[in-house]
């Protein structure tokens, strides 16, 4: 049988393997700590381990990595990106942002995405495949080790908000969340990390009985389903009221406050008219809209609205709490998915 990566098994699975293996369960809590605690990744080096045990794990795991092939950084070094090679020659990227709070990653879920959204370069791709739990886990150990390496920092938050749609890669994804949540793993409070979904309702709530402490972002980006479904096919599925009616449920399990995600287009979805329909949208949610000025891309032909400030007074107006999100990156091609695929085109042509 060929070897496994170890960062593709979270502790219950882990626990599994060892008993088909004949060894005992709690030998796994042994080896989440001396992985991510510790950071040592040969078996011989692990003292409570047993001679016999080690050379079992060692014919049954290995301890891969991520090959990195480009790291842009911002003069200040307050955005990271990372753009990774995968075994099979697929490119990832992982963004590391800095806060006053301390220092997030963005990390990817899938090569390339299913969901079309119109305003985004990932969605440009189709989707490739999912993204192994390993490779999950490994984008922040290696987002953490160049940030410990180059600024002696910890990673303290994390966004799954990078390429592809994560309920869409389900149980990788929350087999990755445990393993960086969990209190033996790499131990990051489940309230320090925020999902992002299109909107994929028949994930939201499986996700949210699974993982109910970790934060959910829901990409809305239109106040109505006429705009909505132009601009996100995912729409056509899931229309606004069921989308709502989710959010109602996931409020119900969770007791989270959920946050909306909307880029602002010029001309599309940033005029009073729609900020006004946003508030009856979302009233009575308990929620808070995150405005997104719009990276203009050469892959689209959308531009930025001038109306982000006027749209924001709307909300705030009518009593609709509201941010604007900072800007980062533009530079250097932070918008998810520009990196992987200017790669890309480099390598075609
Ligand atoms: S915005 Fe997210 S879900 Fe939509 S195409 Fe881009 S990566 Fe996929």
């Amino acid at each position: 049988m060929a070897k496994q990566s170890f960062y593709n098994f979270d502790l219950t699975h882990l626990e599994e393997c060892l008993k088909q293996q004949e060894l005992k369960p709690y030998v796994a809590k042994q080896l989440f700590n001396w992985v991510y605690k510790k950071h040592i990744t040969d078996f011989k080096a692990m003292s409570n381990i047993g001679k016999v045990a080690q050379e079992t794990l060692s014919n049954v795991f290995i301890f891969d990595n991520l090959q990195i092939v480009k790291v842009l950084t911002d003069e200040n070094k307050e955005t990271v990106k990372f753009l990774f090679k995968l075994k099979d020659n697929n490119f990832i990227e992982t963004v590391i942002m800095k806060f006053d709070y301390g220092y997030s990653v963005c990390v990817s879920t899938q090569v390339g995405c299913n969901m079309g959204c119109k305003f985004c370069a990932s969605g440009t791709h189709k989707k490739i495949r999912n993204l192994e739990t390993s490779e999950i886990v490994l984008q922040f150990i290696e987002a953490n080790n160049w940030l410990l390496k180059n600024t002696n920092e910890h990673l303290s938050n994390i966004v799954v908000m990078g390429i592809g749609e994560p309920l869409d890669n389900f149980d990788n994804v929350v087999s990755a969340l445990k393993i960086i949540t969990c209190q033996h793993g790499l131990e990051i409070g489940s309230r320090h990390i925020t999902i992002s979904t299109c909107g994929l309702c028949n994930k939201i709530i499986d996700f949210a009985k699974a993982l109910p402490q970790i934060n959910i972002a829901i990409s809305l980006h239109a106040s109505n389903d006429a705009i909505r479904n132009k601009l996100m096919p995912i729409n056509k599925t899931y229309p606004l009221s069921q989308l709502i009616e989710t959010c109602k449920q996931y409020l119900e399990i969770s007791n989270r406050r959920l946050t909306f995600e909307y880029i602002l287009l010029d001309g599309i979805n940033d005029s009073d008219e729609n900020a006004l329909e946003l508030v009856e949208l979302l009233k009575g949610l308990l929620c808070y809209v995150n405005l997104i000025p719009y990276n203009e891309t050469y892959l689209s032909n959308f531009k930025r609205s001038k109306r982000v400030r006027q749209f924001f007074n709307v909300l705030n107006k009518n009593k609709l709490q509201a941010t604007i999100r900072l800007e980062r990156g533009t530079k250097i091609a932070a918008a998810c998915g520009q990196l992987r695929i200017q790669h890309n085109d480099k390598e075609k042509n």
